[in-house]
């Protein structure tokens, strides 16, 4: 059963929004415990400088394609939108649906090409902040700074790196069950691996297709160019800023619905470039549902997908907003049923 969004609309439309944040923007934090901002990262660092210098190539007209950006967006979706946020968030952080093994692997070997790291550091480090957040163990609180919430908190060297071991243990367990997640975690340098293997395949199946437009010429040479700067570097660094903005403006810019314990605020540009992510005050007020929609003109893109996965019959266990998860309990007493029935899983983290 997939729960629609206009009776949930329905039932909030006296919602009014808050004003305040319980934390306040103008608190001052220091960087979490156990993070050193004398050594820098240098695995990090690196691949951001490389990444976005190539990247920059795409400002030269030579390496311009309309395949290129037709890559580029087309990148940004799969990437971005299904792999990082309906798939590492949506589904391996929150549990918010159940999707068959084929789907969710398949949905996180995409998001380690997007090189964002392996599904269990960043369920574990996601999982932290909403139980932390915009207090001083949030990884990526902006209460540091807007720029230690946008990337400086990957910049530099964490000692929990010595205590992966803990920090799976205590958030990302039931992600580490699964043997290919775990066999990831043994490959060294699985982030950056699979990353290179992913451009490698790009850059044959993009000459491929180049040499059969255009034969053995300077013209296919700079159509693979093209596809290679547009579609992986430019494509990787907007899907890596994008992903970042939810961590840095929506804990700043926006409106709140909830007073939730945290800066969590509602943002409507970071929810055009995530297609329904900026919607974060009502997320965190909410972190298990599979929408982060509350008002009526609060469109959430990811969650109208995976409604549209279940109703193909592909995912199920869509769980719905708190409210409705109160209801559905409430008519349950008189008729008992099970969790499955209810499409509320026995189990979910955050
Ligand atoms: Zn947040
Ligand atoms: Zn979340």
């Amino acid at each position: 059963m997939v729960i629609r969004i206009t009776q949930i609309d329905d039932e909030v439309d006296d919602l009014d929004p808050v004003d305040t944040a319980a934390t306040d923007p103008g608190t001052r934090l220091s960087p979490p415990p156990g993070v050193d901002v004398t050594k820098i990262h240098a695995g990090y660092l690196g691949s951001f400088v490389l990444l976005h210098g190539i990247a920059a190539l795409a400002c030269l007209p030579w390496f311009f394609s309309w395949a290129g950006v037709a890559a580029l967006v087309a990148g940004i979706v799969v990437f971005g939108q299904f792999a990082i946020t309906i798939g590492y968030h949506r589904l391996l952080s929150h549990r918010s649906f159940h999707a068959p093994k084929w789907l969710e692997r398949t949905l996180a070997t995409l998001a380690m090409c997007a090189g964002q790291e392996t599904p269990a550091r960043w369920v574990a480090w996601h999982r932290v902040h909403h139980l932390h957040s915009d207090h001083r163990e949030d990884p990526h609180t902006p209460l540091v700074s807007l720029l230690w919430a946008h990337v400086n908190w990957l910049v530099y060297e964490k000692r929990d790196n010595l205590q992966t071991f803990s920090l799976y243990d205590r958030y990302a367990r039931d992600i580490l069950r699964d043997p290919y997640y775990l066999w990831i975690e043994k490959i060294p340098l699985a982030s950056c691996v699979f990353f290179v293997a992913h451009a490698a395949v790009f850059a044959l199946v993009g000459g491929g297709l180049s040499l059969a437009a255009y034969g053995p010429s300077a013209e296919a040479l700079r159509l693979t160019a093209s596809l290679l700067v547009w579609g992986v570097a430019l494509r990787t660094v907007a899907v890596w800023h994008i992903t970042w903005s939810v961590n840095s403006l929506t804990h700043l810019f926006g409106y709140r619905n909830f007073d939730t314990p945290d800066g969590s605020r509602n943002n409507w540009l970071v929810t055009i470039l995530t297609s329904g992510e900026g919607w974060h005050n009502n997320h965190h007020a909410d972190p298990a549902s599979a929408s982060m929609q509350v008002r009526w003109w609060e469109f959430d893109l990811n969650y109208r997908i995976i409604q549209l996965l279940a109703q193909l019959g592909i995912v199920t266990r869509v769980v719905p907003p708190r409210h409705v998860r109160d209801r559905l309990r409430a008519e349950a007493v008189g008729t008992p049923r099970s969790p499955a029935e209810l499409e509320i899983p026995l189990s979910r983290a955050a």
